[in-house]
């Protein structure tokens, strides 16, 4: 199949690299001219495990070419999935320009074309969006035979683990306006052996229930961080600990099995914060009050604080000046996206208790320099620098390197020279003592 992705983020990267295999051809278009430079000479602008090697291969094999041209981009593709941001609006909806803008180029340059063309919404939208990108490109055609076809596709992957996720998804949702549009998004994994006809992991919808269902599973993962965080904040507050109870708690089968079961700052990333914020936003445009979602965010937001409180008062308060190293600085591990991450408002919090007193170094192996110099004002140092340097370690993101035996070593020999260590999101459950609720203290069991 040829199939046009356009733009050139993670989604979009992604989304064209792993399907630019057996009988696939992609043409990715960006609007960037800096991202398309990049990609022509075989870079990436970003950081996804795994990625950059099967690009390159990709590219290698002649089955991806970059333009920044709608008019060449549309040249031979049957498909078109679009993949271009949807950022959260000032008013916590959606900011749809984007995506209009990339509809309207579409829908141009799809006008001479004689064949019928799938138009693939991938980006994460409110319900209804998919149906009138349609109706504005609709509007610009003559003759009936030719209008597009369109399906929205939503995108599942989690940044550190999307090759993975992509190529053995979960689930794939397909919402369709006539049954070949579903279809011509399907055959795309066939044709990459990706998928086989008949596959369980298919579930078709209309357009506006793959459009919700999206939001709603956004909405529920986040749900389910804030609840972990809240179950621990009161067992804190109660006295007992956290993981023995939760421990505990989820041996009941109707709970599921939860992955989100460790504490932390809270959720970030580019995607949870605006999903329940634009699907909280969307229902309240549709007369309901979407109350409990608003308390997931006011909760989520309240978490930085709460876990600063706790670090100040174990570690910082009433000392002259401390300084405070903190290792990985994404809102994940693995990845090197700082868009909402929550070691921000963590820091900043952490400011204005010091008083000016507590200095910050940072260190991250995955984040670029100039967006933490952008989100955090800082310079990125060196890792053994900071750990060095400084007086109370906060282990912030949960890099899989950081689970090497070399880097909890340093963790132990800071401890051991009278530091302190702070696992922020808890990611060496097991191999050290658990002390305090969403934190687990490094100390050697
Ligand atoms: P991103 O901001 O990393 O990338 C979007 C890209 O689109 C940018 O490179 C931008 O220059 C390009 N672009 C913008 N307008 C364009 C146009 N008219 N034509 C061509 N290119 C254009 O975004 P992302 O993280 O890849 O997310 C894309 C969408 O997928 C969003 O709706 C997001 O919510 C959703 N999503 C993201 C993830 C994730 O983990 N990042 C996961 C699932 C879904």
């Amino acid at each position: 199949m040829e199939i046009l992705v356009i733009g050139g983020g993670y989604v979009g990267i992604t989304t064209a690299t792993c399907l630019a295999r057996e009988k696939n051809n992609v043409i990715l278009m960006e609007i960037d001219k800096k991202r398309v430079a990049t990609l022509q000479n075989d870079d990436l602008p970003i950081f996804e495990p795994g990625l950059d090697s099967l690009y390159k291969k990709a590219r290698e094999d002649g089955k991806i070419t970059v333009t920044d041209s709608y008019k060449e981009a549309i040249k031979n593709s049957e498909i078109s999935m679009v993949c271009v941001g949807t950022p959260q609006s000032e008013r916590g909806d959606y900011n749809l320009d984007y995506m209009r803008s990339a509809i309207e180029g579409l829908g141009t340059a799809l006008r001479g074309k004689k064949e019928r063309h799938t138009i693939v919404v991938r980006s994460t939208v409110p319900p209804g969006t998919s149906r009138e990108m349609l109706a504005t490109i609709e509007y610009n055609f003559s003759n009936q035979e030719h209008y597009p076809n369109m399906a929205m596709h939503p995108e599942h992957l989690v940044e550190g683990s999307a090759v993975h996720d992509f190529l053995n998804p979960a689930k794939i949702i397909v919402g369709q306006e006539y049954s070949t549009a579903g279809d011509a998004v399907l055959q795309a994994y066939y044709d990459a052996k990706i998928l086989k006809k008949g596959d369980p992991r298919i579930c078709r919808l209309s357009l506006e229930e793959a459009e919700t269902e999206k939001l709603l599973s956004n909405s529920w993962l986040a749900s389910d961080i804030t609840l972990t965080n809240e179950s621990a904040n009161i067992c804190d507050a109660v006295g007992v600990d956290f993981y023995k109870v939760i421990g505990a708690v989820l041996k009941d089968p109707r709970l599921g099995n939860r992955k989100f079961t460790r504490a932390g700052p809270g959720y970030g990333g580019s995607c949870f914060p605006k999903d329940v914020a634009g699907l909280t936003a969307f229902a309240e445009t549709k007369g309901y009050k979407a109350e409990y979602f608003r308390q997931v965010m006011k909760t989520n937001k309240a978490q930085p604080r709460i876990v600063a409180e706790e670090l100040h008062q174990r570690y910082l308060s009433g000392f002259e000046e401390k300084r405070v190293g903190v290792l990985g600085v994404t809102f994940k591990g693995d990845t090197d996206d700082l868009r909402e991450t929550p070691i921000k408002p963590l820091i900043e919090e952490l400011k204005k208790l010091g008083k000016g007193k507590t200095i910050f170094r940072i260190s991250d192996p995955f984040a670029k320099r100039e967006n933490v110099k952008n989100v955090f004002g800082m310079s990125l140092k060196d890792m053994h620098d900071v750990a060095n340097w400084a007086d109370l370690l906060i282990v912030g993101s949960d890099h899989s390197q950081y689970q090497g035996q070399d880097f909890i070593n340093m963790l132990y020999a800071k401890e051991h020279n009278g530091g302190h260590v702070f696992d922020a999101k808890n990611s060496f459950g097991g191999k050290f003592k658990a002390v305090g609720r969403w934190a687990t203290e490094v100390v050697k069991i």
